[in-house]
């Protein structure tokens, strides 16, 4: 199939040609025209799977023939949970959006930065691809209004559930107007994106493929039984004993990622972390470093973990277990691919273990569990 059989118009396929996209994904093959058709549309698909341009496509094409902007009255709202990904939706829109008969303006705002300069940016937006915070900020400050909006995206609504943004996400709902489309991305479909889908969504083609089943046979899982207060002691023991060369570290919160990297430097383990609050620069030279093997240990929450890209790392330690057993195995997924064995080390406290019970059950796979109360920690 070629993009030209899916209704797009003449000036988009232009536009496409001129970007490597060859032919449509699956994703895009099943979306694209549904959502031309103006049908809501619930899509399971993680990134990579080409998710993006299939809703920005057909926006675009709409937007063709829509008056512009008037105002503070946005056209299309494209909710997502990350600044990172927010600038690259919008960064989509503006590619595929260049050149086109009718102009398109796309803005991307997000928390974390100075709001003035989003809204004197915002005027005459067309498309606004922002998180859900520091939206209500800018509708409290009057930058912009919904009220006509005629597309709702919510990206990785899964990731912005898991965030903690679903009061946030209540109170944008309320202020959309009923007619309009609806579009749902999520990775996974919890019973929390189920929700939303039922409130949100008028008999939506559900689009997408689902995620394989991970094979996680090849992968030496160990658990170490742990008290709270022993975990990063005995982190740095595993790290200097096992003479780990290249561990990815896997904590549940920015402020735990950060505590443990200083306590880890502290004791002369050259470690980084990566989260969502560490500006991109930083980021992309911990990771560059990490992938170099210049950096033995590399601590990060899950939210960035999906869009690491490392193959074969040696091994990969739970610090703190995920809440969701998928997440789990998407964490230890990441080593021991192809032939190399890998390692996955969970540290699991007694608080832990039901839920770890729960996570082997779901996974399919009961994990040796160590013993490390008499392990003598003291000098790590
Ligand atoms: P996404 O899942 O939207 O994050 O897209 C994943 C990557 O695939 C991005 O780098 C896109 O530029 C790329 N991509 C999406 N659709 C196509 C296509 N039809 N052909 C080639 N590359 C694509």
């Amino acid at each position: 199939m070629s993009f030209s059989s899916l209704g797009l118009s003449k000036p988009l396929l232009k536009r496409i040609a001129n970007e490597p996209y060859t032919n449509p994904y699956p994703i895009q093959e099943q979306a694209i025209p549904a959502i031309l058709n103006g049908r809501d549309v619930l899509g399971v698909a993680k990134t990579g799977s080409g998710k993006t341009a299939s809703f920005v496509l057909p926006i675009l094409h709409r937007l063709q023939s829509d008056p512009p902007a008037q105002g503070r009255y946005v056209n299309t709202l494209v909710l997502v949970p990350t600044r990172e990904l927010a600038v690259q939706v919008a960064e989509v829109f503006q590619t595929f959006g260049r050149d086109l008969p009718r102009r398109v303006k796309t803005v991307a705002v997000f928390g974390g930065v100075s709001i003035n300069p989003q809204m004197m940016a915002l005027g005459g937006a067309d498309v606004v691809v922002a998180t859900p915070g520091r939206l209500l900020d800018l509708i409290s400050a009057n930058a912009l209004s919904l009220k006509a909006v005629a597309t709702l995206v919510l990206d990785e609504a899964d990731k912005m559930l898991d965030l903690g943004f679903a009061d946030e996400m209540n109170e944008l709902f309320a202020m959309l107007p009923n007619r309009r489309q609806t579009l749902l991305f999520s990775a996974t479909l919890g019973d929390a994106v189920q929700t939303i889908h039922n409130k949100l969504l008028h008999n939506p083609l559900r689009v997408g493929v689902e995620e394989k089943e991970q094979d996680i046979s090849q992968i030496r899982q160990v658990a170490y039984r742990v008290s709270a207060e022993r975990k990063g002691p005995l982190l740095r023991y595993l790290i200097k004993k096992g003479e780990m060369k290249q561990v990815l570290v896997f904590v549940s919160s920015v402020r735990t990622a950060d505590n443990l990297v200083i306590k880890l430097n502290k004791n002369g383990i050259h470690a980084a972390a990566m989260h969502s609050q560490k500006s991109q620069g930083g980021r992309t030279d911990a990771l560059y470093q990490f992938k170099a093997g210049k950096l033995p240990v590399l601590v990060a929450t899950d939210l960035l973990s999906r869009g690491i890209d490392i193959e074969l790392l040696p091994c990969v330690v739970n610090f703190e277990l995920p809440r969701s057993p998928k997440d789990y195995v998407h964490r230890i997924g990441r080593t021991g691919r192809a032939e190399a064995n890998g390692e996955a080390i969970a540290l699991v406290t007694p608080d832990d273990e039901p839920h770890f019970r729960v996570i082997q059950k779901k996974m399919g796979r009961w994990v040796e569990f160590i013993e490390s109360e008499n392990f003598d920690l003291s000098g790590v």
